[in-house]
């Protein structure tokens, strides 16, 4: 369970993420959803601990990763990201990427790399390097790789955006499918409307810096906010 406290953030006096407050439920997605530069990607940066909050709690199964006094350096957050640009080593195999950084044993580590990229649809891929496959195949291996520390909440950046249409649809929908299955609290960004609608459990409607509406798809759609909020639904296609 995420859950974010009135966590803020200001850039050269200027109010990027101003008072943002959200919980998430493990095998729950919530989609953050809002026009480009309206500070989503500012607040998964400060969740996953690459960028510090001026003001705000974050929490991870009761847990506090980061308030006033103390802050969770991000590798020993229970957070797991998958951003667009979050590319696989070229020089390590299918195997090796997904074991970066495990521990234990070599073959404990072979059975863990195994059983992931099973959940993932990669298993005869495993000995291929990057360079040999698909797009499509490389974002799963990125998956298996993102998973393996078995995080509590996964962090994703509009990861699908570099896809087709049809494969991205694939993708997007057998990741979430592994990620429900887990157990695991999913805050996705998109600027889409249509794909927020498709895949949150919970949408929450961003703008300026802060949350202006939160519920579910249907309920956004039907009882928009306010006119703003209307238009930017009305282009779904
Ligand atoms: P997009 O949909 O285009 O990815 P976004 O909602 O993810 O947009 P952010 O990346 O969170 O937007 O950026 C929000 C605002 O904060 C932008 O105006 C951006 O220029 C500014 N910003 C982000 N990071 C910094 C930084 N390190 N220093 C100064 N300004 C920043
Ligand atoms: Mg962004």
């Amino acid at each position: 369970r995420l859950e974010i406290s009135h966590i803020a953030k200001s850039f050269g006096g200027r109010s990027v993420v101003d008072d943002v407050s959200l919980s998430i439920l493990p095998g729950q997605v919530t989609c953050l959803l809002g026009p480009s530069g309206c500070g989503k990607s500012t607040t998964l940066r400060m969740i996953a601990g690459i960028e510090g909050p001026d003001a705000g709690t974050i929490r991870v199964d009761g847990r506090v990763i980061c308030d006033d006094g103390h802050a969770t350096p991000p590798e020993k957050r229970p957070i797991g990201l998958m951003f667009q640009d979050f590319a696989l080593f070229p020089h390590l195999s299918v195997a090796r990427n997904v074991a970066f950084g495990m521990k234990g044993s070599k073959t404990a580590q072979r059975a863990a790399v195994v059983d992931l990229l099973a959940k993932v649809g990669m298993g005869r891929h495993i000995d291929r390097y990057p360079h040999e496959l698909s797009g499509g195949e490389q974002q799963r291996v990125a998956l298996a790789r993102a998973l393996a520390p078995r995080p509590r909440v996964m962090l994703m950046d509009e990861p699908f955006s570099g896809l087709d249409d049809r494969l991205r649809d694939e993708i997007r929908d057998q990741t979430l499918d592994v990620l429900k299955a887990e157990g695991t609290a999913v805050l996705l960004v998109t600027h889409e409307p249509g794909e927020a609608m498709r895949m949150a459990d919970e949408i929450a409607l961003m703008r300026d810096g802060r949350i202006v509406q939160r519920g579910a798809p249907y309920n956004i759609y039907n009882t928009p906010v306010d006119r703003q909020a209307a238009a930017f639904f009305s282009d779904i296609n």
